[in-house]
């Protein structure tokens, strides 16, 4: 192609050779007679004129037709190359007879089936059986279509000659083919993408039911742990009301024993009574923390909110402790916010046994120097800050101590008396009250726990101050 002949259609090319043909009958005598020929040459050399005509004009057509013959012949052959060499199988079939009327090199390799018996075969014989309906179906449509308009993708099970299954993308057209209606079959194989996609399904459908068993097994172990932690609290509640009452006889008894209300008794013997007392309060201090916390457990712990005096709170606070500082020989002291009427809503009982708890340790824990606390109130917080100069705290051990029962080794804390539960309730109370315990402590030098708390109560937006 492309050798410069004009592409004319067969109805130019008519048009210019009926002009030519009747310009000639009508201009060639006139032109032959203005050259100098007579008229009498003229009509001697008219059939001359007319089978030369005819010669040129013939020798142009077969020019033409043999051009476009050649031009033909090579588009096909083009054609047939793209097809036969196109690296996907594809096929043409009757639309009629289902018969496959080409198939490319692709299709044989990939099927098995040598050309001549695809070509004896029909387009339903690659399928599987079950298949067939909806083959037949969609040929049954596709026959409607317009030449060339219908372009129709799916997905199709194939099978090859060797039994193979595979998964076939197809794309066809209309088409005629050698004089009949047929479909242009193009297909690529997915199997493998399928197949992937298939065990990737499977994977995933694994799993969700694995998590759904073990989400399962969770939620049991869930409900067994909650079921035992009520078994627990509960036992725990009856045993310390059992414990209690035989306590409380046991301490009042030994008392009285041992401040001579029964009778004198020697240095020996009141040192004896004076440890059963002391041991009894001690067991009854532990029984008293093991209820407390077990209340707070099981979810039992109510809280009454009310408005609580910040000023108040403090001085009833050290109304308790400042003397059991003084008596250890260190300096208490204490402050407050500017106002003196500066409330806060709480649970008044609960905020005292924090504080009192937190402040008793720093004299619990202090040899000499101070213990301070301290209240500041900003942001919808009140916060009560007992700093002394205690022995401080490592920090490895910051987390452990508001666990329960744990209880520094240090050899200077060892012999402090102490159940390891007071930080475990204040911190589960903290919470109960929607606040926190903070700490800051360095080793040697002291340390300050501060007990926050929203001034509005618990699960406030903090406004009321
Ligand atoms: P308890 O005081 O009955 O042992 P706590 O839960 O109140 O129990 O405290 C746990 C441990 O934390 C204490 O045994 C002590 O070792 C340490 N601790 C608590 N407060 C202080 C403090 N102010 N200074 C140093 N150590 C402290």
């Amino acid at each position: 192609m492309g050798s410069g002949w004009p592409h004319l259609g067969a109805l130019p090319l008519a048009s210019i050779y009926v002009v030519v043909a009747i310009a000639w009958l009508l201009f060639s005598d006139v032109t032959l007679l203005t050259l100098g020929f007579s008229a009498e040459q003229v009509a001697r050399y008219s059939f001359l004129k007319g089978t030369g005509f005819v010669g040129i004009t013939g020798a142009a057509l077969y020019a033409l037709v043999s051009r476009f013959a050649a031009r033909t012949v090579e588009r096909e052959r083009e054609y047939r190359d793209l097809f036969d060499s196109n690296p996907s199988p594809m096929w043409v079939y009757d639309l009629e007879t289902l018969d496959f009327l080409a198939v490319n090199d692709a299709a044989v390799a990939k099927y098995g089936y040598s050309r001549e018996e695809f070509l004896s075969m029909r387009i339903s014989d690659i399928r599987p059986e079950e298949d067939v309906g909806r083959l037949l179906a969609s040929v049954e449509a596709a026959r409607d279509g317009a030449v060339g308009g219908i372009d129709r993708a799916g997905l199709w099970r194939h099978h090859t000659k060797q039994g193979a299954l595979l998964w076939m993308e197809i794309t066809s057209y209309i088409t005629l083919f050698e004089g009949r209606r047929g479909e242009l079959v193009l297909a690529r194989d997915v199997t493998e993408a399928i197949e992937a996609r298939e065990e990737l399904l499977r994977y995933q459908q694994g799993l969700e039911a694995l998590i759904a068993e073990r989400t399962t097994e969770l939620q049991d172990a869930n409900a067994r742990l909650t079921a035992a932690t009520e078994a627990k609290s509960a036992f725990l509640a009856t045993m310390s009301h059992e414990l209690r009452t035989p306590l409380h006889s046991i301490i009042g008894f030994t008392s009285l024993l041992a401040d001579g209300r029964s009778g004198p008794l020697d240095e020996e013997q009141r040192m004896q009574i004076g440890i059963v007392r002391d041991a009894g309060r001690h067991l009854l201090a532990l029984i008293n923390d093991v209820l407390d916390l077990s209340r707070i457990e099981a979810g039992r712990d109510e809280i009454e909110l009310e408005p609580v005096e910040i000023a108040e709170m403090v001085s009833s606070v050290e109304r308790t402790m400042a003397p059991l500082a003084v008596a250890k020989g260190l300096v208490w002291s204490a402050g407050g916010p500017a106002d003196p009427d500066l409330e806060i809503v709480t649970d008044r009982r609960r905020l005292e046994q924090i504080i009192t708890n937190l402040a008793g340790n720093a004299v619990k824990y202090t040899r000499t120097g101070t213990v301070d606390l301290t209240v500041t109130v900003g942001r919808g917080e009140a916060r009560f800050s007992v700093t002394d100069t205690g022995p401080g705290i490592e920090p490895d051990q910051r987390e452990a101590i508001f666990r329960e029962f744990v209880r520094l080794e240090g050899d200077d804390l060892a012999p402090i008396e102490g159940t390891g539960l007071g930080l475990a309730i204040s911190a589960r109370l903290a919470r109960l009250l929607g606040g926190r315990i903070e700490m800051e402590s360095t080793p040697g030098e002291g340390s300050t726990f501060a007990l926050v708390v929203p001034t509005g109560g618990p699960a406030s937006d903090g406004l009321t101050v």
